[in-house]
């Protein structure tokens, strides 16, 4: 088979600065090991995330230039309602800033106290705005989910047994909606299937429960379907993502993901009468509801974004570039989240620095080490993130896994980027058992992995 190549050329060029080992040494030593104080110039290969950090394209930035600014029915708006409708469907749509703003509004008007929302795995801004109004956050993902090393085509798959003995268990009327997240952000980038979303489905319309997709990489997750699931090979990214959205009666989502651009979201749904209510909160914090917090040019991009992300040669060249760096640290020995999900890799630090236990922080370790070998940023999900101190002893309780992602932005680094990553990996594993654990010397209240301080052990 022939190479993958990107399938776009270079018009506009970012130059990345190089800098020596030594210097950035001196950098993350002043940086206090949090990777999060860095300068981003003062990065090579920057895998901190993939939200936001999208390349656009010729006819993204074409559209900036057109975005009608008017305060009210600007012609972008209406682009941007037209492209969502005829992917997702739903009769109403109100733009946000981001996917967190949609997720508050529609958890404002949906959620009491008391009430549960089921999902495969909530991403931490959805979990927290769900308790944010009192409610609690249920993530009933597949046993396999769960399994590190476990290889399973779906491994984002709702637990539909677990559902329903949710809903038997808390009643009906406590549970306001059901949400699947695709692909699933927070159980490594996993997608789900069309025949899971389907019995999720059945569930929901028995016991009348709307379904709402957290449906950030909605493309992703439908590439996946063509790629795993039998009767779809022959179907469009386009065809599969209509038919998933068939199944539910709205959706959030983060346009920082999937629509490929730097700034924006939305909300979309069915339900008329909460359509009212978040208008009307959505005008009290976002804007008016033909632009929800964005310029019209922001619109114009996303409308467009929406047009280009369900290309199949995009789609099978952005799926097989994970692919491809999960496929070279495989060969390297080095253990991550099996399969490659679709936006990062996440690997499994607390293995493969087996020599540092937990309260060492080996996925911090594994950051740091990144960084300063090879001028690559990374993100530790594991103890620093999710683990805490104990109130009586001070003792670091940790957190059940120690993973560092490699989230790869959209259209941004080449091959070649990908293949230095893999050398600087190569060159860790030589000396990876002299990789040094981190020790915290400050941490705030809560988020403590934006602001930590660490020193070297
Ligand atoms: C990024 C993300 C969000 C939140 O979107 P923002 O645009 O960052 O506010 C919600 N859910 C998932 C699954 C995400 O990945």
């Amino acid at each position: 088979m022939r190479t993958i190549i990107e399938p776009f050329r270079i018009k506009a060029v970012e130059p990345l600065r190089m800098i020596d080992e030594a210097e950035r040494k001196e950098l993350l030593k002043a940086a206090h090991y949090n990777l999060f104080n860095l300068r981003a110039e003062h990065v090579l290969i920057d895998l901190l995330t993939d939200s936001g950090t999208a390349a656009m394209s010729q006819e993204q930035w074409a559209q900036i230039m057109r975005g009608d600014e008017s305060y009210a029915g600007a012609k972008s708006y209406y682009e941007m309602e037209d492209q969502v409708r005829s992917i997702f469907g739903y009769k109403h749509m109100l733009p946000t800033h981001q996917g967190r703003a949609a997720e508050r509004i529609l958890f404002s008007v949906v959620l009491r106290p008391g009430m549960v929302v089921p999902n495969n795995n909530h991403f931490d801004t959805t979990r927290a705005n769900v308790e944010y109004q009192g409610a609690e956050a249920v993530d009933l993902v597949i046993d396999e989910g769960k399994v590190p090393s476990l290889d399973h085509p779906f491994k984002g798959n709702l637990d539909v047994g677990k559902l329903e003995a949710l809903i038997r268990d808390k009643g009906r009327e406590k549970i306001p909606l059901v949400m699947i997240t695709v692909t699933n952000n927070s159980g490594g980038g996993q997608p789900v299937s069309m025949e899971n979303i389907k019995a999720v489905s059945a569930v929901c319309r028995k016991h009348h429960i709307p379904l709402f997709f957290d449906a950030c990489r909605f493309a992703e997750n439908a590439y996946f379907i063509k790629l795993r699931e039998k009767g779809y090979q022959d179907k469009t990214p386009l065809e599969i993502a209509r038919e998933m959205f068939s199944h539910a009666d709205g959706a959030t989502m983060s346009a920082k993901k999937d629509a490929l651009v730097n700034i924006g979201g939305f909300l979309t749904m069915n339900h008329d009468g909460w359509f009212q209510q978040c208008a009307n909160l959505l005008i009290l914090t976002e804007g008016f509801p033909t632009y929800g917090g964005l310029a019209g040019r922001d619109l114009a991009a996303i409308a467009q974004g929406l047009r280009e992300v369900l290309d199949e040669d995009y789609l099978c060249y952005r799926i097989a570039s994970v692919a491809y760096l999960g496929k070279h640290l495989e060969e390297l020995g080095v253990p991550f989240v099996k399969p490659a999900g679709g936006h990062a890799i996440f690997v499994d630090a607390r293995a493969w620095l087996d020599h540092l236990p937990p309260e060492q922080l080996p996925g911090q370790a594994l950051s740091a080490a990144l960084y300063e070998k090879g001028g690559i940023r990374s993100v530790e999900i594991g103890t620093v993130m999710f683990g805490h101190q104990d109130p009586k002893t001070g003792k670091e309780v940790p957190a059940t896994m120690d993973l560092v992602r490699l989230a790869i932005p959209r259209r941004v680094y080449t091959q070649s980027h990908i293949d230095y990553v893999i050398e600087v990996f190569a060159e860790l594993a030589k000396g990876r058992k002299k990789i040094r654990g981190l020790a915290f010397t400050y941490q705030p209240p809560f988020l403590r992995h934006f602001t930590a301080r660490f020193k070297r052990l």
